[in-house]
């Protein structure tokens, strides 16, 4: 998804583009291939848009989040991380630990679960996974500290 459809999509759903939704937008776009925090989201957002406060900050990322904008990804122990959505298929993504750096992975490992469950006493309705590791540059950087 570029920009303009994530913009039209959030316009499509009733919901209006204000300067500061943009310039959210915008520091996710500009960071699509990394997970960042709400507070990293704040940072950014003010430097752009300077009437950004903290709370609409987690609201509009709620609103997002409920828009299927974006992912709120769990990091273990740590406050949730955010992205724009990659594509619009169910899919995964491997996250470095370090920086953040994340990548979508477009081929799900559980479906056989769900298969598996079609006569169970439960209704299987979804599912979160995600890989964590480091990326390349990150373990480079650790190597050249030792
Ligand atoms: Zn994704
Ligand atoms: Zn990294
Ligand atoms: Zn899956």
């Amino acid at each position: 998804m570029n920009l303009n459809d994530v913009k039209d999509n959030l316009k499509s759903q009733g919901y209006k583009l204000t300067n500061q939704r943009k310039a959210i937008l915008d520091v996710l776009m500009d960071h699509k291939g990394h997970v960042l925090s709400a507070e990293e989201i704040y940072e950014k957002t003010k430097e752009r848009y300077a009437k950004t406060n903290v709370s609409t900050i987690y609201r509009n990322l709620e609103i997002l989040e409920n828009a299927n904008l974006i992912h709120r990804i769990n990091m273990n122990g740590e406050a949730s991380k955010y992205k724009l959505i990659c594509n619009d298929k169910h899919h995964h993504h491997i996250i470095c630990k370090e920086c953040g750096k994340s990548q979508s992975i477009d081929f799900c490992p559980l479906q056989d679960i769900h298969d598996e469950f079609k006569d169970e006493d439960f209704v299987l309705t979804d599912h979160r996974f995600e890989l964590y590791g480091y990326c390349k540059e990150c373990i480079k950087k650790k190597n050249e500290q030792v």
